[in-house]
């Protein structure tokens, strides 16, 4: 099977690998959308976030955020049959720790991350075992499964635990595909929605996502003109996607007094004052990544039932023979979501 492999020089390598044979419990999904995150980006540039994808003498294929459909199943599948539509849960745990059998995969110690310590999905096929099929509803795209994972996923699993609803005024940080997700999570979620960026393009695309107000922070002060949109109390919730420094203070503080900010973000350091903008207003602070494998079934009826336009984060696709050009347009920031897809 083709597959793509980033050596980690920013050098995007079109490969062949053997097809994997599903054994006992496994699960070969034909690849129909793998979608590009900016956590790739960490092995594209040689310093994964997570895994030990350059440790040993193969590299791994990257991409954790495909979706498929299951072409053969290993003795003992009872889950999906061949033909079911999947996308995929992105942490293979051991099974029998706490945090497995919570769901949160992400949290076990023993969890291997797909695309960064086992193979992923830019790839014809990929291998998973069956509890890690998640079926994807009638009338979704394969697409639209693909980015209902981590991006949507996270949204909605962070928003959750913060109680988002319609009595809240959220601000989302950064507007790349993690936070057009959180203003189309946040806005079915029925809050009223502000979306803070550096780019102009990225502030379009939120408003027509629903976001009710936009804040372009290169051209003002975006915690004064938060507090300004709040009748000077702050948001009740500010997310900040982008993981920058600047960012994540001023999530801190555009928050009101008593309101809570969720890191989703990934970033590597930051400085802040806790004394100051997290005791003294008893702020909520929370990271987020991921969800637990029991909330996909209402992470997939929200996005039909409330009708989220999930394929609009989705601005361009690629074969996988166009890799190299896919991953240099989405590290220039180029792109929203850009997914290899399969005629
Ligand atoms: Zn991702
Ligand atoms: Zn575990």
């Amino acid at each position: 099977m083709k597959c793509v492999l980033l050596p980690g020089n920013k050098d995007v390598v079109l490969a062949e690998r053997p097809t994997p044979e599903p054994g006992p419990g496994e699960v070969l999904v034909r690849t129909r959308a793998s979608a590009i995150c900016r956590s790739d980006m960490s092995i594209y540039y040689g310093n994964p976030l997570v895994g030990a994808a350059r440790s040993g003498s193969e590299l791994v294929i990257p991409g954790h955020e495909p979706a498929g459909e299951v072409a053969a199943v290993g003795d003992g599948v009872t889950a999906v049959r061949p033909g079911d539509r999947v996308a995929v849960y992105l942490a293979f745990g051991c099974g029998y720790c706490e945090y497995c059998l919570s769901g949160e995969r992400v949290l076990c110690p023993r969890r291997q991350i797909m695309g960064f310590d086992v193979d992923g999905g830019d790839a014809e096929y990929v291998l998973v075992r069956q509890e890690y099929c998640l079926p994807l509803p009638d009338g979704l795209s394969y697409e639209a499964g693909a980015v209902m994972t981590d991006m949507i996923g996270t949204q909605f699993r962070a928003q959750q635990r913060l109680g988002v609803s319609g009595a809240h005024s959220v601000a989302i940080f950064g507007l790349g595909p993690m936070g057009g997700a959180g203003v189309m999570v946040a806005r079915a979620r029925g809050a009223r929605v502000i979306a803070v960026d550096v780019l102009e393009p990225r502030l379009r695309l939120a408003a027509e996502l629903g976001a009710d107000a936009t804040v372009d922070s290169s051209r003002e002060d975006s915690v004064a003109r938060l507090l300004e949109l709040t009748g000077g109390e702050g948001v009740d919730v500010a997310i900040d996607c982008s993981g920058n420094p600047a960012a994540q203070n001023a999530a801190l503080d555009a928050a009101r007094r008593r309101g809570a900010v969720a890191f989703v973000g990934e970033s590597r350091s930051t400085t802040f004052n806790p004394s100051d903008q997290l005791l003294r207003k008893v702020l909520t602070l929370i990271g987020a990544w991921y969800f637990p494998l029991w909330q996909w079934p209402a992470i997939a009826r929200f996005v039909v039932e409330r009708r989220v336009p999930v394929d609009k984060l989705v601005t361009h696709r690629f074969p996988l023979e166009q890799a190299a050009e896919a991953f240099r347009l989405f590290d220039q920031r180029v792109t929203e979501k850009a997914v290899f897809v399969w005629g």
